[in-house]
């Protein structure tokens, strides 16, 4: 079980095939973008 799918927990969950748990409604992490959901448009 990996917790947090940051970068890190989204790699480590491809890696090994282990399940990623994320606290978020979205993952990235601070990667994701402030903008863009998923389901969502670019508004900018
Ligand atoms: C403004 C900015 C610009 C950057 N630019 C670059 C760049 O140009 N190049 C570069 O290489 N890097 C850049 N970085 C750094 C890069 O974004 C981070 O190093 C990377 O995203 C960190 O990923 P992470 O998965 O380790 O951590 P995080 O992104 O912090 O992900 C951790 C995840 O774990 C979740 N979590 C925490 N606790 C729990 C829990 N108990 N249970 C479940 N989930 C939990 C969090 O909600 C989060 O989604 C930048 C960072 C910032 C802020």
């Amino acid at each position: 079980m990996i917790l947090g799918a940051g970068m890190t927990g989204l790699a480590a969950g491809w890696a090994s095939g282990f399940p990623v748990f994320e606290a978020e409604e979205t993952p990235g992490g601070i990667c994701s973008s402030c903008y863009v959901r998923p389901g969502e448009r670019a508004t900018v």
